[in-house]
C-alpha cells in the first residue's frame, strides 16, 4: 500500500475555490471530504494490488487519492474539463508514484478504454445517470470482475432488490444478467459537499456469467422493458405488443415454463431469458 494524504472538508473547499469549482447538480456534483467514508469504501471493494481501478466522477480526487494508493493502477473518466486536467496534479502531490490514466469524456458514452483492461468499477456515480453507467460498463467491459459504486439508496435498493420484492423492476433484472448484486451499507449525507437531499448507499457487484447466451442481450432486454412497461398487467397482457398479439405471448410464455397470469415482477432474469430464447426459435 502506498501512502495518500486524502482530502478532508477543509482541503476540499480550498481546492474547489482555487480551480474555481462550483458544484453544479446537472453533473451530480457532490464531493466527498470525508477520509473515513473513502477508507470504509475502498476496504468495501476488496481490491488486490493488482486490480486495474475504473473510477467514474473522480471530481476532485477524493475516492481517487484512496484507489492509487490500494492498487498499480487506476483509470478515470471525468466528465468535467476542469476536474479532468486538475486530477493529475492532485494526485501526484498527494499520492506521489501513483499510477493514475484520467480520460476526459462521458461515461455514458465512452466506447473503449485504452490500456490494460480495467479488472474493478469503484465510484462514486452521478447519480442521476447512475443506473446507465453501471449497464453500459459492465456491458463494454467483460474484464471488470467487481464493483462498489455509491449511488442514491432508492437505487442501491432497485439495483439490489430480488423478483417478488417492490422495488424490484428494470434496473435489478438489467443489473442480474451481469452480476450478483448487493447492497453494502447506508452512507450519511454529511460527508458529501454540498449536502446532497438524498440519501446515498453502497452496492458491491460480482460478475457472474450470463443466464443465456450474450448474443441474445438486445432481445432479453426488450422483453424485460415491455413487461415492465405496464407493470400491473400480467405478461399475456403486458407483452402482447412486444409478440404481436395476446395469444402469441401467451404461447411463448407456456413455451418458457412461465405462467400468462404472472407479472413481470415475480419473474427472474433467467426467466426473460428464456422467454427470449422461445422467441428467437
Ligand atoms: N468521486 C468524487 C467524490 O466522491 O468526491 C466525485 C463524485 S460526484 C458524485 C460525480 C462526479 O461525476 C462529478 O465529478 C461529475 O463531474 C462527474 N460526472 C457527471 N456525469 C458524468 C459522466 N456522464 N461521465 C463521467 N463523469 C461524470
Amino acid at each position: 500500500m502506498r501512502a495518500a494524504a486524502l482530502l478532508g472538508p477543509a482541503e476540499i473547499r480550498s481546492l474547489a475555490e482555487s480551480l474555481g469549482v462550483r458544484p453544479t447538480k446537472t453533473l451530480g456534483q457532490n464531493f466527498l471530504h470525508d477520509p473515513n467514508t473513502i477508507r470504509r469504501i475502498v476496504k468495501a471493494a476488496e481490491l488486490q494490488p493488482s486490480d486495474v481501478v475504473l473510477e467514474v466522477g473522480p471530481g476532485l480526487g477524493s475516492l481517487t487519492l484512496g484507489l492509487v494508493a490500494e492498487v498499480d493502477e487506476v483509470v478515470a473518466i471525468e466528465i468535467d474539463p476542469v476536474l479532468a486536467a486538475a486530477l493529475p496534479g492532485t494526485v501526484a502531490e498527494r499520492a506521489p508514484g501513483s499510477s493514475l490514466r484520467v480520460i476526459e469524456g462521458d461515461a455514458l458514452r465512452i466506447a473503449e478504454i485504452p490500456g490494460p483492461p480495467p479488472t474493478a468499477l469503484v465510484a462514486n456515480l452521478p447519480y442521476n445517470v447512475a443506473v446507465p453507467v453501471v449497464l453500459h460498463l459492465l456491458e463494454l467491459l467483460p474484464s471488470l470482475r467487481t464493483g462498489l459504486v455509491m449511488v442514491q439508496a432508492e437505487v442501491a435498493d432497485r439495483l439490489a432488490a430480488p423478483p417478488g420484492s417492490r422495488t424490484y423492476g428494470i434496473p435489478s433484472v438489467k443489473a442480474a444478467w451481469y452480476a450478483e448484486v448487493r447492497r453494502a451499507g447506508p452512507v450519511p449525507r454529511a460527508v458529501f459537499w454540498p449536502v446532497p437531499n438524498v440519501d446515498s448507499g453502497l452496492v458491491r457487484l460480482i460478475r457472474r456469467d450470463p443466464p443465456a447466451d450474450p448474443s441474445i442481450r438486445k432481445q432479453v432486454f426488450a422483453v424485460v422493458d415491455a413487461a415492465f412497461a405496464q407493470r400491473r398487467k400480467t405478461l399475456r397482457a403486458a407483452l402482447a405488443g412486444w409478440a404481436g398479439s395476446p395469444s402469441r405471448a401467451e404461447e411463448l410464455l407456456v413455451a418458457a415454463g412461465v405462467s400468462p397470469q404472472a407479472r413481470g415482477e415475480s419473474l427472474d432474469v433467467a426467466a426473460f431469458a428464456r422467454i427470449a430464447e422461445v422467441a428467437a426459435r
